[in-house]
C-alpha cells in the first residue's frame, strides 16, 4: 500500500512514525515549506510558547526528559519535533517545498496527487494533516494597507523589524497577543494593545525543570509516562470535560481563579473594569498567562479600548478621534479556521468536489472521513476536539482509529472506505444538539463558532471522544470493492 501524507507538522510526523510501526513504510509526506514542525515552524513571535504543559504536549511514544519548563517555549517545541522526526527517520521521506494542489480519486480506486511543481503521485490512502490554525486571518480595517511602518500578522513575524524603542501596536487580545505583550513590553518604546473584547486570564506559574529533575526523568522514563497520564486526566477533567457543560463546577472554579487574578493584580480600578470580561470563562479559548496583567500596567503600555476607526500612515485612529502613532503594527487577529485541506482541489467519487461537499461549511464524520472521499482521512479535521488541552493526544487517538480503517483496505476487505452519508448527517445533527449546552454558546464570539454561531468543535466530553476513537463502527462506513 502506498500512502501520501499532507503536511509535516505534528500530525504528519506522527502519521509517518505510526505507519512505519504498522509495517506500512511506503509513504511520502508532502510539505509546502522547507522544514518540519507546522505551527511551531510558522509561529516565531516573541513569547511564543505552549500553554499546555510540555510533558502533556509530547508524543506518548517520545516523551522528553529535557523540557526546560512546565510550559516550554516555541523554539524548544520546534526543536523537539525536528528531533523526533530525525530520530524516527521521517525527515528523509518528506518532499519539502512542494505544495499539494490537487487530489483526484481515480476509476482504479486510488488517489492521484498533483503538486505545485507538476510532480504527480498515486496513493491508496491519503492522510490530511494540514492543521487547524494555519491560514492567517487579516482584519477588515479601513486603511490597513496605507500604514507607513512595518505591519505583519503574528504567524508571519518579521524578525528584521527592530522593536527596541519602537512604538508598537498590537490588534487583538487572544492567546497569541497576550504572550507577545508580556515578551516585548520591556523592550519597546511604547506598546498600544487594541482590545475589542477583554479576556479571562488564568494565572500560570512557569517553573523551570532543574537539571536534577531532567536527569531523574531520563533515568526513570516511567515517571514521565505517569506525569503524561496524570496531566492528561487533569486537563480532560478540568477543561475538556468541563466546557461541554456551561454550569460545571470546573468552569465556576476557573472563573473564580481568573477574577481573583484580576482583582489582586490590577491596581487601577478603571483599568480593572476595562479588563473585566462580560461573558463566561472558557466561552472563548481560555487565555493562560503569568505576566499579562503586570505587563499591561507598565508605564510604557496602554490598553486601548475605543474601537478602531481606521489605520492611517502614521498609526491607528480610534473612534474617539485619537491617532495612536506607531512604527510597528502587529495583527494578532487569529486564523481562518474553516479551510482545512483547502485551497487544494479535491475530487472524490464521480468527480465530486470537496469544495462543494464543504459548502456552506466543512464537515466530516467524527471529523475524520467525508462521504464520497474514500481513503482520505483527516487528522484534526472539521468539528474535532479543540481547546485548552493537547492536540497531540487528539491526533494520536484519531490516528489509531484511522489505522483501523486502513486495515480494512490493507486486508483486502475493500478497496476504498468512506463514511456513509446518513451516518455523517446523524452524527452532525447530534453534534449540533449537544453543542447547545456548551459554554461556547453562552454569549461571546470566538473562532470556535461557525457562520451560524454554532460551535464547530467536538461538543461532548473527552472521555466520549476516547470511546469513539477506540474502534470504528464499520456499519457507519461504505466500502468500495
Ligand atoms: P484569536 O484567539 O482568534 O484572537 C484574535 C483576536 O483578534 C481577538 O482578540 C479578536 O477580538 C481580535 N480581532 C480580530 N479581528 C479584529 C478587528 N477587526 N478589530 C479588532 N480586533 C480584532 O487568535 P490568536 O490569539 O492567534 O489565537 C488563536 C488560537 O491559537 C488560540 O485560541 C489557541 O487555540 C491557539 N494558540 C495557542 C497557544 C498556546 O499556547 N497553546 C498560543 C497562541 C495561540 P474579539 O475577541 O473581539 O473577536
Amino acid at each position: 500500500m502506498r500512502i501520501a501524507i499532507i503536511g509535516a507538522g505534528m500530525a504528519g510526523i506522527l502519521s509517518g512514525i505510526q505507519l512505519d510501526a504498522a509495517g506500512l513504510d511506503d509513504w511520502t509526506i508532502y510539505e509546502k515549506a522547507d522544514r518540519v514542525g507546522g505551527t511551531w515552524r510558522e509561529n516565531t513571535y516573541p513569547g511564543v510558547a505552549c500553554d499546555v504543559p510540555s510533558h502533556l504536549y509530547s508524543y506518548s511514544f517520545a516523551l522528553n526528559p529535557t523540557w526546560s519548563h512546565l510550559f516550554s517555549p516555541g523554539d524548544e517545541i520546534q526543536a523537539y519535533f525536528e528531533r523526533v522526526a530525525t530520530d524516527h527517520d521521517i525527515v528523509r521521506r518528506v518532499r519539502f517545498g512542494d505544495e499539494v494542489t490537487a487530489l483526484r480519486w481515480t476509476d482504479e480506486g486510488r488517489w492521484h496527487l498533483t503538486t505545485a511543481s507538476g510532480h504527480t503521485d498515486e496513493a491508496d490512502v491519503v492522510i490530511g494533516a494540514t492543521g487547524v490554525l494555519h491560514h492567517p486571518r487579516y482584519p477588515d480595517i479601513a486603511g490597513l494597507d496605507t500604514f507607513a511602518g512595518a505591519c505583519f500578522h503574528t504567524a508571519r513575524w518579521d524578525h528584521d523589524v527592530p522593536l527596541a524603542g519602537a512604538r508598537v501596536g498590537i490588534i487583538g487580545t487572544g492567546s497569541t497577543a497576550v504572550q507577545i505583550v508580556g515578551a516585548i513590553v520591556d523592550e519597546v518604546g511604547h506598546l498600544d494593545l487594541f482590545q475589542r473584547t477583554p479576556q479571562w486570564i488564568l494565572p500560570q506559574q512557569n517553573p523551570a525543570y532543574e537539571p536534577s529533575a531532567q536527569a531523574a526523568f531520563a533515568e526513570h522514563p516511567e515517571t514521565m509516562a505517569d506525569l503524561h497520564a496524570t496531566l492528561s486526566q487533569l486537563f480532560s477533567d478540568g477543561f475538556a470535560n468541563a466546557v461541554v457543560n456551561a454550569d460545571s463546577p470546573q468552569i465556576r472554579g476557573i472563573e473564580a481563579a481568573c477574577l481573583d487574578n484580576l482583582e489582586s493584580n490590577v491596581a487601577d480600578p478603571d483599568l480593572r473594569e476595562r479588563l473585566r470580561p462580560g461573558y463566561r470563562a472558557a466561552c472563548k479559548r481560555l487565555v493562560v498567562s503569568e505576566n499579562f496583567y503586570d505587563a499591561i500596567q507598565q508605564p510604557n503600555a496602554s490598553l486601548v479600548t475605543e474601537a478602531i476607526e481606521r489605520v492611517e500612515p502614521g498609526g491607528v485612529r480610534t473612534v474617539d478621534g485619537v491617532l495612536h502613532e506607531l512604527d510597528v503594527l502587529v495583527l494578532a487577529t487569529g486564523f481562518q479556521v474553516d479551510a482545512f485541506l483547502r485551497p487544494m482541489d479535491v475530487a472524490g467519487v464521480g468527480g465530486r468536489r470537496l469544495d462543494e461537499a464543504w459548502n456552506p461549511r466543512p464537515n466530516a464524520y467524527l471529523s475524520i472521513s467525508v462521504p464520497d472521499f474514500p481513503n482520505l482521512f483527516l487528522l484534526n479535521g472539521p468539528n474535532g476536539p479543540v481547546g485548552n488541552f493537547s492536540l497531540i493526544e487528539v491526533a494520536e487517538l484519531q490516528f489509531a482509529y484511522i489505522a483501523q480503517l486502513i486495515d480494512q483496505v490493507r486486508s483486502g476487505a475493500c478497496r476504498g472506505i468512506a463514511a456513509r452519508r446518513d451516518a455523517m448527517e446523524d452524527h452532525e445533527a447530534a453534534r449540533v444538539e449537544a453543542a447547545k449546552s456548551t459554554v461556547w454558546v453562552t454569549g461571546c464570539t470566538s473562532w470556535y463558532l461557525d457562520d451560524r454561531g454554532i460551535p464547530a468543535v467536538w461538543p461532548w466530553t473527552f472521555d466520549r471522544f476516547r470511546e469513539e476513537m477506540a474502534a470504528p463502527k464499520l456499519d457507519h462506513y461504505e466500502r468500495i470493492t
